[in-house]
């Protein structure tokens, strides 16, 4: 078996038994990521930094000091910001852009013992569904079935593709709409965006503050288990992020759900759902009532209401943060002509530097945000959120301990086939993933079937508040039941 389609946790195992060297995994996973470069998944690789983690790992192994990742190389979406290494968040505005700082999350990777292997593609500032928005081009899904090239979702697409690959034992995603979980179901691997607040964004380039979180995206539950732990904590960086301890995630995996309450949320039965995600939805929760869960109907009322509301709430957010790309402070700056001003710095280097996605999201967040629009837009969208958040608190406390739901409304689709003549069609590919958002609750991607393509299908569940453990012991108990093996195409 080639050491990079291990496991996190079998490669855990293996380095620990010193079956398998840090060095020799790392090495196993440059050769992958350098016979793969038609996916166009890592956009900055960094084998030296790679190598040296490996020898350290090595040395800290050797010495009876392994902590958590000791020795796993992994993939850093290049929304992070890695100190002296590109850090571009796809966007020809941060060309050139090396941060004086790590991000707390990669820190944390690092402290325990991870090893970069180079920086991940992604839609340009995560705004996207299907990584065509990158200044890199797009990721190519790795799932090749015919002659189609298809997406690996977005924004978090090298990660997903770069995972589902092989290319790296698992990847960092950051999830303001879905970005964790609509490309880890295009894919056919796990993904966790957790609690608002239990990752820090301290050092991850902004896009929509209040919706951003940062989770793991790997080959199964117990390797999300195991990256989240090491990713989660309090970080005084970063105001929002809660101060609460991280318990052991992995030792929530039990496997046993019996007695538990999965709530099946009946405005999630949109028109034009395909058959086959509807089927697998009833499937998946029939494998959890053959694991001994109830299944329950719920309702929330306001879920109709999430997707304009994301849409509001998130360009206004990224109107405001992306103010700060001027062409001073950051990488690019546009050539300017005998006689420009100050203005028409700011203006021609905008123009250049940002994509026409990231341009449409930065106008329609200044309109929502005027003063004419406010209360119309941002302010209604901020009540609609407080009411979607509210069905999930009535849910929960009902007694419902998870919620289950389809991840995306479809499989992964071609590249170029969709919102090329209308944005709003690829905004509609969230309708499963904003909500949770807006409510800042934890939900998983889990891979369960196959379409009649052959491409994956995921599910997802959405966990209460602080209870990642026991949404992960859920994710676990399904991932079992589906017994989802299969893997893409071989590109290495
Ligand atoms: N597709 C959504 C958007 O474009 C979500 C992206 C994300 O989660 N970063 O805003």
């Amino acid at each position: 078996m080639n050491a990079n389609t291990m496991t996190i946790a079998q490669a855990r195992d293996a380095l620990r038994a010193r079956e398998i060297s840090a060095v020799d995994l790392t090495m196993s996973c440059l050769t992958a990521i350098d016979a793969s470069d038609a996916l166009n998944a890592f956009v900055h690789r960094t084998p030296e930094i790679a190598l040296d983690q490996a020898r350290a790992a090595d040395a800290r192994l050797a010495a009876g000091d392994a902590p958590g990742l000791c020795g796993i190389p992994l993939g850093i979406k290049d929304v992070f910001c890695t100190k002296g290494v590109a850090s571009q968040a796809g966007s020809n505005i941060l060309r050139g852009f090396k941060p004086e700082y790590e991000s707390t999350v990669t820190t944390k990777l690092f402290a325990d013992g991870a090893v970069m292997l180079g920086k991940l593609n992604m839609d340009e500032f995560a705004m996207g569904s299907s990584n065509e928005s990158s200044c890199y081009g797009p990721a190519v899904n790795p799932w090749k079935v015919d002659e189609v090239l298809r997406t690996p979702g977005g924004s978090s697409g090298g990660s997903a593709a770069a995972v589902a690959a092989d290319l790296c034992l698992g990847a960092t995603g950051t999830d303001t709409g879905g970005s964790i979980r609509q490309p880890a179901a295009f894919t056919g691997i796990t993904g966790i965006k957790p609690t608002y607040g239990r990752v820090s964004r301290w050092g991850v380039i902004a896009y929509a503050s209040s919706l951003d979180q940062a989770g793991p995206m790997t080959k199964t539950v117990r390797d999300a288990a195991i990256m989240l732990r090491s990713m989660s904590g309090h970080d005084p960086m970063d105001s929002t992020s809660a101060d609460l301890a991280v318990p052991d995630f992995e030792a929530a995996l039990t496997g046993d759900i019996r007695g538990q309450k999965i709530g099946i949320p009946r405005e999630y039965r949109i028109d034009g759902i395909p058959a086959e995600i509807a089927k697998l939805w009833s499937d998946g929760a029939d494998m959890l009532r053959g694991a001994g869960a109830q299944i329950v109907d719920i309702s929330l009322p306001h879920a109709k209401y999430a997707l304009p509301t994301y849409y509001v709430i998130a360009p206004a957010e990224a109107s405001s943060n992306l103010a700060r790309y001027d062409g001073v402070r950051y990488g690019h700056r546009a050539s300017l002509a005998a006689g420009d001003g100050i203005t028409e710095m700011y203006e021609k280097t905008r123009a250049s530097g940002f994509g026409p996605e990231v341009q449409r999201r930065i106008m329609v967040g200044t309109y929502v945000l005027s003063a004419g629009f406010y209360d119309a837009y941002y302010n209604r969208a901020r009540r609609v959120r407080a009411l979607i958040k509210r069905d999930f608190e009535l849910a929960f406390a009902d007694g419902i301990d998870t919620i289950l739901a389809p991840a995306t409304p479809s499989s992964a689709f071609g590249l170029g086939e969709m919102g090329a003549s209308d944005p709003v069609e690829m905004y509609l590919n969230d309708v499963f993933t904003v909500t949770l958002n807006l409510a800042g609750l934890p939900g998983v991607a889990v891979p369960v079937g196959l379409d009649k393509k052959g491409l994956p299908m995921g599910l997802q569940l959405i966990g209460q508040p602080w209870a990642e453990g026991a949404l992960l012991n859920h994710a676990y108990a399904l991932e079992r039941a589906a017994g989802f093996v299969s893997k893409p195409h071989k590109w290495w």
